[in-house]
């Protein structure tokens, strides 16, 4: 054997399993075909939140005058946010180079394909290793309709040669949101449409109808029950037919409609392993797939695509394997934030789980103008939202949509996990002035089931 461990594909999940098992002294190689640090530092979530810091400078030039402020005449230059944007994802690349040099692990570059349980081929070299780990992450899906070719996903959304004046976004999903948010911010003319009646489907109910609301009060033609169903390419205009008969003529079209696993070319015909109906490999608790030398972990198997949740199970997976830890890898409550604009922040039951979960339960809720915007007299309200299993007093379900939502429940999600009750947070101290006191003044139920 060349290596102790294989591992396929450098993003979140591979870079953190082959750095742990180098560590522990494992003889480690990594393969990557495109971007070492993957989807997010690349094409993901650190990309986009420079771009959501971009989109939300307009709102804080138009906040500042009534504060006092002078009006500043301002302008935008899209190809500055782009290529600062991509200097600084090319400093994070030398960055997880060094971090995966320093720990000992090999790296190479190319498109790696397995050839048998225990052998990789990478541009026509073979490798043969005792473990190999699959992590390659997903890819944008786009449905096929006529004229899809002329669409883009967030792959291309970020390094596109001109800020699109109109933009159509397809999806009511994470993506979909929060590049809607993005390019309105920028100054496009954003129309989303989303194929069901309500987006962010999965997502606490009064959550999604507060965003709703807001989101549409930003200038975001927002339209649900509306799908696509065919594009025509018009010199440099595209002609988006949807499904209520509508032709809506835009610059550009996003389709945001979800990500299926990166399996393409990956040799899955040549070993016995398992793909289940998400079209995700299967595996079992310690990340083994049916082929007991071959392992996974992150967007390509079953569960929440989310970066944090990729690198615990890296970081478990490692150790498991090369040091000596024994449990499994405990999620607890998972939170996660929206970067809408305004953004979620969320962790623990929705309303609609609970009433499966709970014989009996309560819901505070409270709907308020920032503080900001009483002198910025933006028209613009934050939402908070409680549950709470009344056998227990546990506080079961935090949720909310305003500024900041993702640093706020981040702390909560610490509290849900802790088991807080009702009367934990009633005896907490708030910080005032803030949104996040809110959680803890919450006197009065909203509802009870
Ligand atoms: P990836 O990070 O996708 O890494 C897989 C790597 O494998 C890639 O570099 C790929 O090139 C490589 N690869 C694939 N096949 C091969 C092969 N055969 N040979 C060699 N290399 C291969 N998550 C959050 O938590 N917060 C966010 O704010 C957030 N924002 C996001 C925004 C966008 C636009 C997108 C698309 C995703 C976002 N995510 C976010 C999700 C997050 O990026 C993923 O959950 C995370 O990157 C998954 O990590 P991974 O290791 O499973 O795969
Ligand atoms: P999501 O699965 O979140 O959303 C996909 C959206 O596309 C849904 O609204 C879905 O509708 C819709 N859709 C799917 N197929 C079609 C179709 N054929 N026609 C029309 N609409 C369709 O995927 P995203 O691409 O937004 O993001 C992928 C994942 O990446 C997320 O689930 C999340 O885990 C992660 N991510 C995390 C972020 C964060 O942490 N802030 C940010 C961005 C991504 P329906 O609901 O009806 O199925």
């Amino acid at each position: 054997m060349d290596y102790d461990l294989f591992v396929i594909g450098a993003g979140s999940g591979g870079v953190r399993a082959a750095r742990i098992a180098s560590d522990l002294g494992a003889k480690v190689a990594i393969a990557e075909d495109l971007y070492l640090g993957g989807t997010c530092v690349n094409v993901g979530c650190v990309p986009k939140k420079l771009y959501v810091y971009a989109s939300e400078f307009r709102n804080a030039f138009e906040d500042a005058q009534p504060f006092g402020w002078s009006n500043q005449s301002s302008s935008f230059d899209w190809r500055k946010l782009r290529d600062n944007k991509s200097n600084e994802i090319k400093r994070l690349n030398t960055i997880y180079q060094k971090l995966l040099e320093k720990s000992g692990a090999e790296i190479i570059n190319g498109r790696a394909k397995l050839l048998d349980s225990n052998t990789i081929e990478v541009d026509s070299k073979l490798y043969k290793a005792e473990k190999i780990l699959i992590a390659t992450g997903g890819w944008p899906f786009v449905p096929d309709f006529p004229g899809s070719e002329y669409t883009i996903t967030s792959n291309e959304a970020f390094d596109l040669e001109e800020l699109p004046n109109r933009i159509l976004v397809v999806g009511g999903g994470y993506i979909a949101v929060e590049f809607a948010g993005i390019f309105n911010g920028l100054g496009s003319k954003v129309t989303q449409i989303y194929r069901g009646s309500l987006f962010l489907r999965g997502f606490d109910k009064d959550i999604r109808n507060h965003l709703a609301r807001e989101i549409t009060k930003t200038g975001v033609d927002l339209r649900f029950e509306t799908n696509i169903i065919k594009v025509e390419k018009h010199n440099d205009e595209y002609h988006a037919h949807l499904d209520d008969g509508t032709v809506l003529i835009v610059d550009s079209i996003l389709c945001a409609t979800g990500r299926k696993p990166n399996l393409q070319g990956l040799g899955l015909e040549n070993v016995n392993v398992e793909i289940g109906h998400d079209e995700k490999l299967v595996i079992d608790e310690d990340f083994s797939t049916n082929e007991p030398s071959i392992f996974a972990l992150g967007d390509v198997v079953t569960g929440p695509e989310l970066t944090p949740i990729a690198l615990a199970q890296g970081m478990h997976f490692a150790r498991k394997q090369f040091g000596n830890l024994e449990a499994k890898l405990e999620y607890g409550f998972i939170p996660t934030a929206v970067f809408s604009q305004p953004p979620i922040g969320t962790v623990g039951f929705t309303e609609d789980e609970a009433e499966k979960e709970f014989e009996e339960f309560s819901v505070y809720k409270s709907s308020f103008r920032p503080m900001k915007n009483t002198i910025s007299g933006r028209n613009q309200e934050t939402f908070i939202k409680l549950i709470v299993e009344k056998k227990s007093d546990r506080v079961v379900g935090i949720h909310m949509v305003g500024p900041d939502a993702g640093e706020i429940i981040q702390g909560m999600a610490i509290a849900l996990n802790a088991g807080a009750t009702k009367s934990v947070f009633d005896e907490t101290i708030g910080i005032h002035p803030t949104t996040a006191e809110e959680f803890v003044t919450m006197r009065t139920v909203w509802s009870e089931s």
